[in-house]
C-alpha cells in the first residue's frame, strides 16, 4: 500500500476521468491521496471531493503564486474550513516560487509568514513549495516555523546539505517522480542517503510524471513508479519502502485518528 501525499485533484485535466483516477488508484493500492489548494477556490474544491471521495484528504492554502489578489478573509475563511472537518490535514501548499516569480518576493514573503502562523495557530502540519528560494525557505522556517504539527517540503529540489537542514528543523522531505529521471543526480542522491523515516512519495499529478510516462499527464497511481525507484536507490525492498513512507505520512497528517474517529462515530451510531 503506497499514499500519493501531493497532488492537485481539483484541476481541470481531471475533469475528463477524475472518478476513473481515484479508483485507478485504490485498484493499484494507493487508497489515500491527498489534493492540495492552492488558493481559496483549489482549496474549496480539493475539500468537496475529500468528502465526496473515502481515502481523499485536502488541505487548504494560498500558493506562492497567488500572493497577489489574496486578503485576509481569505485566510479566516479557509482558517474556517479547516476547524470544520477532520478531512482537512494541513495547510498548504504555502512556500516561495523565486524560479518564476508570478508574484513579487516580498509579497510571497509575507504571505509565506502569514500562513505559516495560521497554521500555527491551527495546530496543522504545512506543506511546503520550495523552488529555488533554498535559503530564505529555510531562514524563514527557522524563524517562524509552522509549530509543533511539523510539515514537508514537497517536491523536494535541493541537494544532501539542504535536506538534512531541514530534516534537522523535523520536517519530512517529499520525492516526486523526477527521481526516475536519468539525469537528476541530485535528487536521486536525497533519496538514496536521507534517512527512511524522513521520506515520503508525491506526484504532484497532474506535473512531472515518472518514468514510463514522462511527459503525460501524471495522475496518483503513478507514485508507485516513484517507489520503485527510492526503493532501488535505497536498495531495499518495494515492501519495506511502502510501508516506512506509508507509515510516515499517516503519522504527518495524522490520517489514522481521523480513520479511527469515523470508525467511533460508526459503532456509536446504532
Ligand atoms: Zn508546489
Ligand atoms: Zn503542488
Amino acid at each position: 500500500m503506497l499514499i500519493d501525499s501531493h497532488a492537485h485533484l481539483d484541476m481541470e485535466d481531471f475533469d475528463a476521468d477524475r472518478t476513473a483516477v481515484i479508483r485507478r488508484a485504490k485498484d493499484t493500492g494507493i487508497d489515500t491521496i491527498i489534493t492540495v489548494g492552492i488558493d481559496l477556490k483549489s482549496s474549496l474544491a480539493a475539500l468537496a471531493l475529500s468528502e465526496a471521495n473515502e481515502g481523499v484528504y485536502a488541505t487548504v492554502g494560498i500558493h506562492p503564486h497567488n500572493a497577489e489578489g489574496w486578503n485576509e478573509n481569505d485566510l479566516e475563511h479557509l482558517a474556517k474550513l479547516a476547524c470544520n472537518t477532520r478531512k482537512v490535514v494541513a495547510w498548504g501548499e504555502i512556500g516561495l516560487d523565486f524560479n518564476r516569480n508570478y508574484a513579487p518576493q516580498e509579497k510571497q514573503i509575507s504571505l509565506f509568514k502569514a500562513q505559516l502562523s495560521v497554521a500555527r495557530s491551527l495546530g496543522l502540519p504545512v506543506v511546503i513549495h520550495d523552488r529555488d528560494a533554498h535559503k530564505t525557505v529555510l531562514e524563514i522556517l527557522k524563524r517562524y516555523g509552522g509549530g509543533d504539527a511539523g510539515g514537508v517540503i514537497h517536491c523536494f529540489s535541493g541537494d544532501i546539505d539542504l535536506a538534512t537542514s531541514f530534516i534537522k528543523l523535523g520536517y519530512f522531505i517529499s520525492i516526486p517522480g523526477t527521481v526516475t529521471y536519468k539525469k537528476a543526480p541530485t535528487v536521486k542522491a536525497v533519496a538514496a542517503l536521507m534517512p527512511l523515516e524522513r521520506l515520503i512519495l508525491e506526484t504532484d499529478a497532474p506535473f512531472l510524471s515518472p518514468v514510463p510516462f514522462r511527459g503525460k499527464r501524471n495522475e496518483p497511481s503513478f507514485v508507485k513508479y516513484t517507489a520503485l525507484e527510492v526503493a532501488r536507490l535505497k536498495g531495499i525492498s518495494f515492501e519495506r519502502l511502502a510501508d516506512s513512507t506509508t507509515q510516515n505520512t499517516i503519522n504527518l497528517f495524522r490520517i489514522d485518528s481521523y480513520k479511527n474517529h469515523a470508525h467511533e462515530t460508526e459503532r456509536n451510531n446504532p
